[in-house]
C-alpha cells in the first residue's frame, strides 16, 4: 500500500468531493495531501512539484471539470515520459461509466464511480498501488 508519506494530488471541481477524500486520506493516515480545481490547475502543480524534487507521487482526479477534464489530464500525464507511471485514479459518476474504456486504454490506475465508500476507495488505492509496484 501507498505510505503515508506519499504526496496525493486531489483534482476536483467540487470543494465537497475534495473534502470527501482529503477526509478519507487522512483518516487512512496520508498527511502530504494537495488539491487543484482543475485539470489544467493540476497539471500545473504537478509539474511544479516535480520541478521542486518533490513530485506528486498519486493522483486522485475527477473526470468531468471545466478547463480540462480528468480524461484529457490523464492523456497529457501518460504522454509525459517525467508521470507515465505516475499512479492515477479517476473519480467517475454513473454517467460516465460508458467511457471508462477509453481511460483504461489511456492508462488509468483505477477508476472509482461516485459516490463511494470509504472502505470502496481504500480497496481502490491498494489496488492501484499493486498495479504499479507489484514486483
Ligand atoms: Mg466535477
Amino acid at each position: 500500500m501507498f505510505s503515508i508519506n506519499t504526496k496525493i494530488l486531489i483534482i476536483d471541481d467540487m470543494p465537497s468531493i475534495r473534502d470527501l477524500v482529503r477526509n478519507q486520506l487522512k483518516a487512512m493516515g496520508f498527511m502530504e495531501i494537495y488539491e487543484a480545481e482543475d485539470g489544467e490547475e493540476g497539471l500545473n502543480l504537478i509539474k511544479v512539484k516535480y520541478g521542486e524534487a518533490q513530485p506528486i507521487e498519486l493522483v486522485i482526479s475527477d473526470w468531468n471539470m471545466p478547463k480540462m477534464k480528468g480524461l484529457e489530464l490523464l492523456k497529457i500525464v501518460r504522454a509525459d515520459e517525467r508521470f507515465s507511471k505516475l499512479p492515477f485514479i479517476l473519480l467517475t459518476s454513473e454517467a460516465e461509466r460508458e467511457q471508462v474504456t477509453e481511460a483504461v486504454l489511456a492508462g488509468v490506475s483505477q477508476y472509482i464511480v461516485k459516490p463511494f465508500s470509504g472502505k470502496v476507495f481504500e480497496d481502490k488505492l491498494k489496488t492501484a498501488y499493486s498495479k504499479h509496484f507489484k514486483s
